[in-house]
């Protein structure tokens, strides 16, 4: 299927030819060197270079004659060119560097994050064993570690790490056998950690005459068994003295291949049948398989409600990429939570589809990115980083709920999913499916805006009703009523529930973060009276503690305005702040106390901390060995259990408290998706949410499911700030040791970026703060930061320039961290 074409260079280049070079360290720039006389290297291929006194192991980015060049003068040369093939198609080379750019991240370092770890040969040492080390070895002149390590160099040179692996003494030994001038060590590369693993295989060479081989093997039966045992498909085998014989006779050949250390799961779902289409998933594929057929870049949201069958249209989409001989990515947010998207994609294309997530080892994913980088499997599914997967062709990448903040990467090349899949698929003019019931906020207006064409699967396949959902507001309960994290009406929900033999779920949002101050008794929270975020109580030391008194000041971390803690709740009275009480583990603890006979499951970061353990648990309720599961935000997502018909929200306002202006977007997203796993079987379901804030839009708009109006709703509050999508937004995080270094660091920056000039008004760049971040320390650092709003490349211009100023003198000890768009700020 897929086509290997050899990009870059095929005809004879004049000049020694240059490589630019883009070297894994915080730098904009690239470099260039010059390669050996007749040793080429193709872009997307890695090569060891030296850089600042080390070795490193870089990307070439692009090949050029010396004439091309931008550097006058000698250059430094490659050392070595350490893959023969590209490890990145071109096309993927150039999105990378392009969300690199976007991403404000050094190109070396966006394109080591898209290659899978541990694979290029590394810096290292080469030891060889001197004539005089012979002589040494031959008269026995040594004993001990310097003997053994000799003896185990022999005579091709080693690398210095597998030594240092066999032998604990190694490094002292080498040490002394070179001042004996017994070994030699100089600079080389060591193999990668991650390699392909291979196995030799057997079989009948052809035109071998088995009648023949029987009379002259007669003396011989042990071979002649042998030879009769292998057949003429390759097949491993035990070494023996027969086998080698046979091999040396010319009757057997001996081949290598690669063994794919290939990862089975058992699919919970087993239905290879693809079912019969809704009118408007047809219509909805019909759009897709135009744009797939016709080699055309379209981007399109799949605006479906949980259950509108967006994954069948994902799968078609796939087989319609496939019979045009490309291939297809599908992103999943988090591969432990979406098991079954993956299942139903493994269950209906089997060995087609490679599977790409954090919990394989090393060399499975090595193999499984070898097996796409090679055409062998069609289709890729994954979790974020999947968006990397080395297809030359692509026909379709679809993103599995869009709006999930697990498509943004924290750390390194912090790139978001979406924008890297957009970059490749409008360079494979291939198109890009983005599906979501709660679209992000940020896609939604690129539709309005035409950007996106809008696909819609407006009911649920079979028509089973959407769950009705109920809204208990706790301050309205009379008082009493509520025992412990339960309202009346949930308690009577579930038993219910219990009596009629069905499942429930019940969500804790819980994710941590005591920092913000709100009242547990009334459920008011204080909010920065200019940027409409919730302030974070900050202490001396930092965020504080849940059994603090309260000192200290309350801070908006976007413009630093201040105001002096309460000790009352301005709006109740009561003096019960603080978050004690609320969690997965006390919620259990009253489950089974009010039921007994219940069988009570919790899933939450810590229940699942065990490999396998999520899955056991999730197992065990789709089987329905458990009627109550409780959880955090684990239990929203993905999970399709059709005895399910009710699902209870324990407090739907933690997420509104969140000092983010993402707060309310968040909520919503999550009280959908959640209400989203009632009511998906034959029963009808329904959802109950408990809060302190029903009259909150994102709360009352979920109850109707009203997508639209809570659309209108966001984009109007987010107006007149300007926040995204109206203008994007650049963080730049400062953490250092010493605090009044860092907040020094901030306001310099902060004031820099005042005087940055602007004449043309469509240009100008907001700065907001510096303020210190919401968690204003962690693990001894302190945390400061600075906003940057703008238009896409004013923001970046002004954002690079910043970070470039941060490198110079007056902000030693101080890290600055660039994130374009973040999606947390904490
Ligand atoms: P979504 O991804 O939008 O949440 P799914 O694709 O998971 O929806 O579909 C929900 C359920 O409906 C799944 O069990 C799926 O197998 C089933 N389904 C999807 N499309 C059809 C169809 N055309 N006919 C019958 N069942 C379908
Ligand atoms: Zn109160
Ligand atoms: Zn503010």
């Amino acid at each position: 299927m897929v086509s290997r074409a050899r990009g870059g260079t095929t005809g004879a280049v004049s000049d020694p030819p240059i490589v630019e070079v883009a070297v894994p360290v915080p730098l904009d720039e690239t470099f260039e060197y010059a390669l050996e006389e007749g040793v080429r290297a193709e872009p997307g291929a890695r090569v060891l270079v030296p850089h600042g006194g080390r070795r490193v192991v870089g990307v070439v980015i692009a090949t050029k004659s010396s004439s091309e060049a931008r550097t006058r003068g000698p250059l430094r040369r490659v050392l070595q060119v350490l893959d023969d093939e590209p490890v990145l198609p071109a096309a993927l080379l150039a999105a990378v560097l392009r969300a690199a750019h976007d991403a404000l991240c050094a190109p070396g370092i966006a394109l080591a994050a898209a290659v899978p770890p541990g694979t290029a040969a590394r810096p290292g040492t080469r030891v060889t064993l001197l004539p005089a080390g012979m002589r040494a070895l031959e008269r026995g002149e040594l004993r001990g570690s310097l003997a053994s390590v000799l003896w185990a160099l022999g005579k091709r040179p080693r690398s210095e790490a597998e030594l240092r692996a066999r032998f604990p003494a190694a490094v002292p030994a080498l040490a002394r056998l070179e001042r004996l001038g017994l070994v030699s060590r100089a600079a080389g590369t060591d193999p990668p950690r991650v390699r392909a693993r291979r196995e030799r295989v057997y079989r009948v060479a052809p035109g071998v005459d088995l009648a023949r081989a029987k009379q002259e093997l007669a003396r011989a039966p042990k071979r002649l068994e042998l030879l009769l045992a292998l057949g003429a498909t390759p097949a491993p085998a035990r070494s023996s003295p027969a086998l080698r014989a046979l091999v040396e006779a010319g009757l057997v050949l001996c081949e290598e291949r690669e063994l794919s250390r290939a990862t089975h799961v058992d699919p919970l779902v087993k239905s290879p049948e693809a079912p019969e289409l809704t009118a408007h998933q047809r219509s909805a594929l019909a759009e897709i398989a135009a744009a797939i057929e016709g080699g055309r870049h379209t981007q399109f949201l799949l605006y479906g409600i949980t259950g509108s069958g967006k994954t069948e249209v994902y799968q078609r989409a796939a087989e319609v990429a496939l019979a045009r001989g490309r291939g297809a990515i599908i992103l999943v947010p988090e591969i432990s939570l979406t098991h079954q998207v993956v299942d139903r994609f493994r269950a209906r294309f089997g060995e087609r589809v490679a599977v790409l997530h954090s919990g394989l080892s090393a060399g499975e994913r090595f193999d499984q990115w070898r097996a796409i980088r090679e055409g062998r499997v069609p289709i890729a599914i994954g979790a974020r980083s999947a968006v990397f997967a080395p297809y030359e062709e692509l026909g379709l990448i679809a993103i599995d709920e869009e709006h999930d903040g697990a498509y943004k990467s924290e750390d390194g090349f912090r790139y978001h999913a979406r924008d890297v899949a957009r970059l490749r698929a409008e360079r494979a003019s291939c198109p890009l499916v983005l599906g979501s019931a709660t679209p992000d906020v940020t896609t939604a207006w690129r539709c309005a805006h035409g950007e996106i064409e809008r696909l819609t699967l407006p009911e649920r396949v079979a028509r089973r009703p959407l769950p009705t959902v109920e809204i208990v507001d706790l301050g309205a309960e009379p008082r009493g009523a509520r025992r412990g994290m339960l309202s009346r009406p949930l308690r009577l929900a579930l038993a219910e529930t219990l009596a009629a033999g069905q499942q429930a779920i019940l969500f804790l949002n819980r994710r941590g973060f005591a920092g913000r101050v709100y009242c547990f008794a009334c459920g008011f929270a204080l909010h920065c009276r200019h940027c409409d975020v919730s302030l974070v109580y900050h202490s001396v030391d930092g965020p504080r503690r849940m059994d603090d008194p309260l000192e200290g000041e309350l801070r908006c971390h976007y413009c630093g305005y201040r105001e002096d803690p309460v000790d009352n709740c301005p709006s109740c009275g009561s003096r019960e702040g603080g978050m004690q009480g609320f969690g997965t583990e006390r919620l259990f603890e009253e489950l089974v106390a009010a039921y007994p006979s219940a069988r009570v499951g919790r899933l939450d970061r810590d229940t699942s901390a065990r490999k396998g353990a999520q899955r056991s648990i999730l197992t065990a309720f789709h089987r329905g060995e458990i009627d109550v599961l409780i959880g955090t935000q684990m239990v929203a997502k993905g999970h399709d259990v059709p005895g399910v018909t009710l699902v209870g929200v324990v407090m739907a306002d933690l997420g509104l408290h969140f000092p983010d202006f993402r707060a309310g977007e968040r909520t919503f997203q999550l009280l959908t998706q959640v209400a989203g796993r009632a009511g998906r079987g034959d029963e009808p379901g329904r959802v109950v949410i408990q809060t302190f804030l029903p009259q909150h839009y994102a709360v009352a708009l979920a109850q109707t499911h009203d997508y639209p109006r809570f659309y209108r709703e966001e984009i109007a509050r987010r107006r007149p700030h300007g926040w995204p999508p109206f203008r994007e937004l650049v963080q730049l995080a400062f953490t250092g040791r010493r605090a009044q270094s860092v907040e020094h660091a901030a306001h310099a920056l902060a004031g820099l970026a005042k005087t940055v000039p602007c004449d043309d008004p469509s240009e100008a760049v907001e700065v907001l703060g510096p303020a210190p971040a919401p968690l204003a320390r962690i693990r001894d650092e302190f945390r400061w930061q600075l906003l940057l709003l703008g238009a896409r490349e004013p923001v970046r211009r002004v954002a690079a320039e910043l970070a470039r100023q941060a490198r110079g003198p007056g902000f030693a000890g101080v890290t600055l961290r660039l994130d374009a768009n973040p999606l947390q700020m904490l």
